[in-house]
Formats: C-alpha cells, structure tokens, sequence
C-alpha cells in the first residue's frame, strides 16, 4: 500500500505550523478556540499554498519542467507562492492572471515584481482559455513546462492538507471542529480527508467564500487524492459540511467578513484576510451565536494566510 510519505515532495517551508489558544476569542465565544497558524508556512508571506506546491513543484521538476504556469485573480496568493516557489527551485514561473481584482501595483502584483515574475492578464472569464493559452505559450517556448490548476487544487495539491491534518493529529489537542476557507476546495477536501484518515471525532467545516458547487468539487478531490495514496476509505460527502458565508460575491468584502477581521485584530492582534480568511473566521462567530459550539469544545480554525491580498482591496 502506498502511504504520504512515498509520494515525491519538495520542502519549500517550515512544517509543523504553530497551533495557538486564542484566549481573548475563546473568552468572548464561550468556547475553546485554536488557530492553526498556517499564515507562518515560510515562503513568502506564508500561508495554504505552501504545502500544495511542496507536491506540485516536486512534480514539476521530476517532470523536467523547465516552465511553470498557474493562474488565478490579478491578486492570487496561489500565483504570487507560486512564483516564490519557482524562484526557490531555479525554475521560471509564468502566471497568465484572470482580470479581476487590483491589477495595479500592489498587494501580490507587487510581491510578483519584486521577483521579477512575468505576468500576463487574460480577459476572460473561463479558466478553460487560460489552460489553452498556457499549451499555446509553452509549446511556443520549445521548452518543458508544467501546468498548475487556479489554487493548486487537484489531487496532489490536496495531499498537502491530508499531510496537515495529520500534522494536527501529531500536535496533541483532539479538537472537537476544524474549520477552514473553500475557495477552489483543495484545502477542504484535503482536511475531510485527512480528518477521516488522522482525526476521527473531529468535525470538519467548509466556509465557501465563492459560489462554486463544493458539494461535488470537494468530494472529488478527496476520492482522487484518496487514490494516490491507495487509502481505502470510504468517502460519502459527510465528512465536512459548508456554510455559505460568500456575501456579495467572491473577492467582494462582506459586512460579516470585515466585522470579523476587525475582531481578531482587536482581541488578538492577527491579521486575516477580507476574501478568504475573514470570512472564514465569520462563519465561527456565526456558529457561535447560534450556539453550536458547548463550553468545553475544541474548535480550530486554520489561519490559511492572504497577507500579500491584505494590502489590496478595492
Ligand atoms: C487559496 C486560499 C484559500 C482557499 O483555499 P482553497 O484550497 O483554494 O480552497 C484560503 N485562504 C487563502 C488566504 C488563500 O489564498
């Protein structure tokens, strides 16, 4: 049987991440809260992709690739990590960027030009153009290039964070709910996964920060990952459930979103994100006035970066 450890990986941070009591937070909720500080992951300004492309640029270079490409919105931490990462190994990024979002210099796009990064903003709104457009470039180029999904989201991404569930497991506190941000659902279905696999009694929580069917994305890259690493379960869809917490629409502040990321300033002096983190965190305190959670239980939320997009909104 195949497990974690025989699948190629590259270390390009700083593993296992701290996990943090949140006094002032549990304090205020009437419950125990944790931070899996998976914003201090080492490589740029940190944060969830790291531990994806440890898995896709191992593959990259076992490939040959000479090239890497990946895309997202104009302020995507995945590119921006992405790119990071290629300067680390000596390979040469290309990040052909959806245009939505701060495309001027700041925030990500400026992280990206302080690596010398080559940028190129498609207008389009279909991902499908830019995987064509990056077939197109790399045979252009003559040389051997590697394609990596928006949010390093397909099944060897999602190994990452079955390696983070794990990591949790090993950390010593059994926790009662895990919560993390959806946004291209690798991060979920790997801790579903992993959940199933290292922490059973753990319930696992998706706060979809966009309005893609998570339902099926998550499920699939929890079979597909499941795969790679022959792990026998089986999977169903009830091992994480969703909570909408979009707002007004993806990269779009919402009032819920903002109100928490001003709180775990405030009570905690951490910095989230208004388009992943600060949602994310929004759908705890809304569990939480709902009282979902009893005094004694252990609830992680996994701080998954966004610094770089922080110092970019609209
Ligand atoms: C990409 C990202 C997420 C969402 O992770 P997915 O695996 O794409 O669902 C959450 N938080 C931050 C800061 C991100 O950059």
């Amino acid at each position: 049987m195949k497990t974690l450890e025989d699948i190629e990986r590259v270390s390009l941070g700083i593993f296992p991440t701290p996990v943090q009591r949140l006094e002032n937070i549990s304090r205020l909720l009437h419950t125990q809260v944790y931070i899996k500080r998976d914003d201090l992951t080492g490589l740029g300004l940190g944060g969830n992709k790291v531990r994806k492309l440890e898995y896709l640029m191992a593959q990259a270079r076992r490939q040959g690739a000479e090239v890497v490409f990946t895309t997202g919105g104009a302020q995507s931490n995945h590119a921006m990590l992405t790119a990071a990462a290629a300067c680390r190994l000596g390979m040469r990024a290309v990040l052909i960027l959806k245009k939505r979002g701060v495309t001027a210099c700041a925030g990500n796009q400026l992280l990206e030009k302080l690596m010398g990064t080559e940028v190129i903003f498609m207008d389009t709104d279909d991902y499908e153009d830019i995987y064509a457009e990056m077939d197109r470039m790399g045979r252009a180029m003559g040389v051997p290039y590697y394609k990596i999904p928006c949010g390093g989201s397909n099944a060897l991404g999602t190994l990452g964070y079955v390696r983070c569930a794990r990591e949790i497991s090993e950390q010593g506190l059994p926790f009662d709910h895990l919560f993390c941000a959806a946004g291209s659902g690798g991060t979920l279905a790997g801790l579903a996964l992993g959940a199933r696999l290292f922490l059973p009694g753990t319930k696992v929580h998706g706060m979809m920060v966009d309005t893609d069917p998570f339902e099926t994305i998550t499920l699939r890259l929890m079979r597909e990952a499941a795969e790679l690493i022959q792990a026998d379960v089986p999977l169903t869809g009830r091992e994480f459930d969703l909570l909408d917490m979009c707002g007004p629409g993806y990269a779009i502040p919402s009032e819920e979103g903002t109100a928490a990321l001003s709180l775990m300033a405030e009570k905690e002096g951490l910095f989230l994100d208004p388009v992943y983190t600060g949602k994310a965190f929004a759908g705890i305190l809304r569990m939480a006035a709902e009282h979902a959670f009893a005094p004694e239980d252990r609830v992680l939320f996994v701080h998954t970066g966004g610094a770089g997009g922080l110092f970019a909104v609209k």
